[in-house]
C-alpha cells in the first residue's frame, strides 16, 4: 500500500471460471486502461476458481510476462462470491475494483469509477443501464431476482448492480471481516454504510464462452441473498399459520353445525383429502424453511475455511485470514 505523495495502487480483482477464451482479450483491454491511467499503479489479481479448461495455463503465462498480473489458483471451484472474497484477501491496493473476466463489465469504465473515489466516495456501484446480448430468460430471471431481493431482503440492495464496483481500502478492511460461508457480496456492500454512489454503464455481451451462471446457480444466489439478509421467511411461517388457523376455524364451525344442527353426516372424504394435502404441504414447506436456516447455522458452526489455495503467482505472502 502506498502512502504520502506516491502514486496510488489500484487492485483489480477478476474471478475466472473456465474463461480461457476471454482472458487474453480481457488482459489486453485492462492493461490498455492501466497504461492510459498514468496516475495509478495497477495490480491485476486473477482468481482462478478451479477452472477445468486451460485458464490456469493462460494466467500463468501472463504472470510470467507481466509483474502486475497476480494469480490465485483456488484448489477447486468454490463459486463466484468466494472467488471475489479470495481476491479481496490478496488485494494490497489503496483502491480496489471488482470486475468480471468476460468483458461484460467494460474495463474502460474503471477510470470513471476511480474518479468518483477521488471525489470522496468510499464505494462506487456500477449499475447496468442496458444489457446487451442476454437471453430473454436471463433478463426475466434477473428482473425476478431483484424484485425478490427488494421484497425479502432487509437491506437496500441497489437495483441492477452486479459485482462490478470500486471502493477504497477503508471499505476493503470492513468487508474482509465478513466471513460468513454463504455470502452475497452485493448485500454485504449495500449494508455497510459509508459514502456510496452509483455510476451507470451499458453492459456488453459476453466476449466469448457462455454464462457460468445457469438458472440453478442464479436461484441458489437468490435464495442465499434472502436467507443471508432476512428472517422474513421464518416470519412468513407464523403468518401462514395464523391464516390457516382462521380458515380451519371456519371449517370447524361448519362441521359442528353440520353435525349438531343440520344432522347431515356427509362422509366428507373429498374435503378431508383436500385439507390434508394442503396442510401437509404447508407443514413440509415450513420445515424446509427452518431447515435452510438450521443447515446454514450448522455449516457456519463447523467453521471450515471459506476457500483454500492450490497455487499462487507473483504473490509473496499467505492469505489474510
Ligand atoms: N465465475 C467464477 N466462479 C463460478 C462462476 C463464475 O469465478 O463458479 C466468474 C466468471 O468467470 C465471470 C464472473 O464470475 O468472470 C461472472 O460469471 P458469468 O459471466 O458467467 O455470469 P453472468 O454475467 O452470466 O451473470
Ligand atoms: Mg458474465
Amino acid at each position: 500500500m502506498t502512502t504520502g505523495g506516491c502514486k496510488q495502487t489500484v487492485s483489480v480483482i477478476v474471478p475466472c471460471y473456465n474463461e480461457r477464451e476471454t482472458i487474453d482479450e480481457f488482459y489486453r483491454r485492462m492493461t490498455g486502461v492501466a497504461d492510459r491511467a498514468g496516475s495509478y499503479d495497477f495490480e491485476i489479481i486473477f482468481v482462478n476458481d478451479g477452472s477445468g479448461d486451460d485458464t490456469a495455463l493462460r494466467l500463468n503465462e501472463l504472470s510470467d510476462r507481466d509483474r502486475r498480473v497476480k494469480v490465485v489458483h483456488l484448489a477447486r471451484n468454490m463459486g463466484h462470491q468466494i472467488a471475489i472474497t479470495a481476491g479481496m484477501d490478496f488485494a494490497d491496493g489503496d483502491l480496489i475494483v471488482i470486475i468480471d473476466a468476460d468483458l461484460q463489465d467494460p474495463p474502460e469504465e474503471i477510470p470513471g469509477m476511480l474518479a468518483k473515489l477521488e471525489e470522496g466516495f468510499d464505494l462506487v456501484h456500477a449499475q447496468r443501464k442496458r444489457r446487451d446480448g442476454e437471453s430473454g430468460f436471463k433478463l426475466a430471471t434477473a428482473w425476478l431476482f431483484y424484485k425478490l431481493m427488494r421484497r425479502f431482503s432487509s437491506r437496500d440492495i441497489v437495483d441492477n448492480c452486479g459485482d462490478f464496483r470500486a471502493f477504497n481500502h477503508k471499505v476493503l478492511k470492513v468487508v474482509r471481516k465478513f466471513r460468513e460461508r454463504h455470502r452475497f457480496m452485493r448485500g454485504i456492500f449495500a449494508s455497510i454504510g459509508f459514502r456510496q454512489c452509483i455510476i451507470q454503464y451499458d453492459r456488453d455481451r459476453r466476449y466469448a464462452g457462455e454464462t457460468k451462471y445457469p438458472f440453478r446457480k442464479m436461484l441458489g444466489l437468490a435464495i442465499n441473498a434472502i436467507l443471508s439478509f432476512s428472517s422474513s421467511p421464518i416470519r412468513f411461517i407464523t403468518w401462514a399459520s395464523f391464516a390457516l388457523w382462521g380458515i380451519s376455524l371456519i371449517y370447524l364451525i361448519k362441521a359442528l353445525l353440520d353435525h349438531f344442527v343440520f344432522k347431515v353426516t356427509v362422509p366428507g372424504w373429498t374435503s378431508i383429502i383436500i385439507l390434508m394435502t394442503f396442510y401437509n404441504g404447508i407443514i413440509l414447506f415450513s420445515i424446509g424453511i427452518i431447515g435452510s436456516y438450521v443447515g446454514r447455522s450448522f455449516e457456519q458452526a463447523q467453521g471450515r475455511p471459506l476457500y483454500w489455495i492450490g497455487d499462487t503467482r507473483n504473490i509473496d505472502r499467505g492469505e489474510t485470514e
